[in-house]
């Protein structure tokens, strides 16, 4: 049962994984955080730092938590500590070829009855819990962005997914003070098939020349009511995901209304990505994010 857990697993320490295990250690658990290399993984701590210290100045959380919570986090190189985990996530980039890769060299690390997750936005539970050795402890627990202050988490059983997994990733998820919504394993899930269609649109509605940056972010905000504009938040979530995330229900539901809208693939292809370049569908070097259309 989670209420054993003791070390979990992240990989991944890019926005998600940081923020997971950023969560993970202040409900007390002990956790250990890889990336392609240590640098990375050291990076991803320093997120997390400079994320509680911002709770703290908030009085979300004490010093002595945020100090606490950070000795608890381990970045470490390659899958040193994996085998003393009771379940690992991973939150590495949304390329299926990369996740795969991953649990080819982390499953014969881990003891039998370590739980395996993804993060995955959008990728087939099942077909990626098949290509584990454990599809039966194998489970898709979405959390949201920004982790840390996103109340949902979306749980995804693959078709062999055992009762006793989803009951541990629901304990899990219950001790970090999150909420269920249970999805169904289809492209997408529930959230970001809703969610990132009407971002594509967004993109189309300037590609087409409808509007411009401003004026489309503007049109949700105020009036839809929206706390974001729709290409704000494409940014935020990072042009790469969002690419990915279309692809796959464009392939896998074979429907031409996810086709990804081309002006997203040719910002993807200019390596901007968003705010974690610094730039997207706006330009953050400066003071104040500047349209870039
Ligand atoms: P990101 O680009 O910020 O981070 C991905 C990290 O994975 C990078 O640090 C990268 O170096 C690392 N990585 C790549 N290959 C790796 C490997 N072989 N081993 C270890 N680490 C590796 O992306 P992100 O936004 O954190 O997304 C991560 C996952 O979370 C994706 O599956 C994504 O779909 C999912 N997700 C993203 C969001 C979002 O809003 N961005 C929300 C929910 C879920």
């Amino acid at each position: 049962m989670a209420d054993d857990i003791r070390k979990i697993g992240v990989i991944g320490a890019g926005q998600m994984g940081s923020g997971i295990a950023h969560v993970c250690s202040l409900a007390g658990l002990d956790i250990v955080l890889s990336d392609v290399s240590m640098e990375k993984a050291e990076a991803g701590l320093k997120i997390i730092d400079g994320n509680m210290q911002r709770q703290t100045g908030k009085g979300a959380i004490t010093e002595a938590d945020r100090k606490a919570a950070l000795g608890r986090i381990h970045p470490v190189e390659g899958l040193k500590g994996f085998d003393e985990c009771e379940i690992v996530i991973e939150a590495a980039t949304e390329n299926e070829q990369v996740k795969r890769k991953i649990f080819t060299e982390l499953c014969p690390l881990l003891k039998p009855e370590t739980m395996l997750a993804t993060n995955t936005s959008s990728i087939s539970i099942t077909r990626l819990a098949a290509s584990t050795d454990r599809p039966e402890r194998f489970i898709g627990i979405h959390f949201m962005n920004p982790v840390p202050l996103m109340q949902l988490v979306e749980l995804i059983r693959g078709i062999a997914t055992e009762d006793e997994t989803f009951d541990y990733a629901k304990n899990l998820i219950d001790k970090l003070g999150k909420t269920v919504a249970v999805s169904e394993d289809f492209p997408a899930f529930m959230v970001n098939r809703i969610l990132l269609p009407m971002i594509n649109e967004a993109i189309y509605t300037l590609y087409e020349g409808v509007g411009s940056v401003d004026a489309i972010d503007t049109a949700m905000r105020l009036g839809a009511n929206h706390p974001m504009g729709p290409l704000q938040l494409a940014d935020f979530i990072g042009l790469d995901t969002l690419l990915s995330v279309m692809q796959v229900l464009h392939e896998g539901l074979a429907d031409p209304k996810y086709r990804p809208c081309p002006l997203l693939v040719k910002y993807v292809e200019a390596g901007w990505l968003g705010r974690k370049t610094q730039r997207g569908f706006y330009d953050y070097r400066g003071e104040h994010p500047v349209p870039t259309r």
